[in-house]
């Protein structure tokens, strides 16, 4: 999904810590779109080849089927592009080269992961150092799949430990 402040959206969510990861060694992150994942690239080369007429090339691309929100990223991303060449287009479209350069704030973030590493915990997710503080949810170390697994992890540690407690004090 494509956004004034950038990108955004499930397929970006799966790589989060992937591209949080090289942000923050390299300051920045690459990554190629396929915005036409339908279409082979020697064929989208020949539908874009077809004669132009009297169109702009803006109404030329429209008219072959691509969104003007997906030439805007091209020519905003691939600043040599030859843009008569319309292989050089279908290449483009095909595998977009995005340089992203920062995350959005963390106010904003749905999810995220902390720092507590799972080795500095027990199985009951009391801190090895510190028996008597637990810890659960986003405050360990640990990236789950967006789509409800985060609350139930979350949900499922605190269930865990909560036992883990009451076995103690019954113990
Ligand atoms: C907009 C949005 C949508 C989401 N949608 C989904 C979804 O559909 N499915 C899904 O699985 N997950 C979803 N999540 C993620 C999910 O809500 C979180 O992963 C989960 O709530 C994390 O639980 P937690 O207990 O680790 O942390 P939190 O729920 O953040 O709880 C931490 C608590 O600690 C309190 N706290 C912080 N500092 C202190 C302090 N110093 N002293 C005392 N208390 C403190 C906070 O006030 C807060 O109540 C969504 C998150 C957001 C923001």
């Amino acid at each position: 999904m494509l956004t004034k402040y950038g990108l955004e959206g499930g397929l970006l969510y799966a790589f989060s810590a992937e591209l949080r990861d090289q942000l923050q060694s390299k300051g920045h992150a690459k990554i190629s779109l396929d915005l036409m994942p339908d279409i082979q690239t020697d064929q989208l080369g020949q539908r874009l080849s077809k004669p132009k007429g009297r169109n702009s090339l803006s109404n030329h691309l429209r008219k072959s089927g691509i969104a003007p929100v997906k030439s805007a990223l091209v020519r905003d991303c691939c600043t040599n592009l030859d843009k008569d060449d319309m292989n050089a287009w279908a290449q483009a479209l095909k595998s977009c080269p995005v340089l992203l350069t920062d995350m959005r704030p963390m106010d904003e973030a749905i999810s995220t992961a902390g720092g507590v590493p799972f080795d500095e915990l027990n199985e009951d997710f009391s801190l090895k150092s510190y028996p008597n503080i637990f810890c659960s949810g986003e405050m360990i170390d640990w990236d789950a799949p967006t789509g409800g697994y985060l609350l139930t992890a979350c949900l499922s540690m605190g269930f865990h430990l909560g036992h883990a407690i009451l076995a103690r004090h019954d113990g």
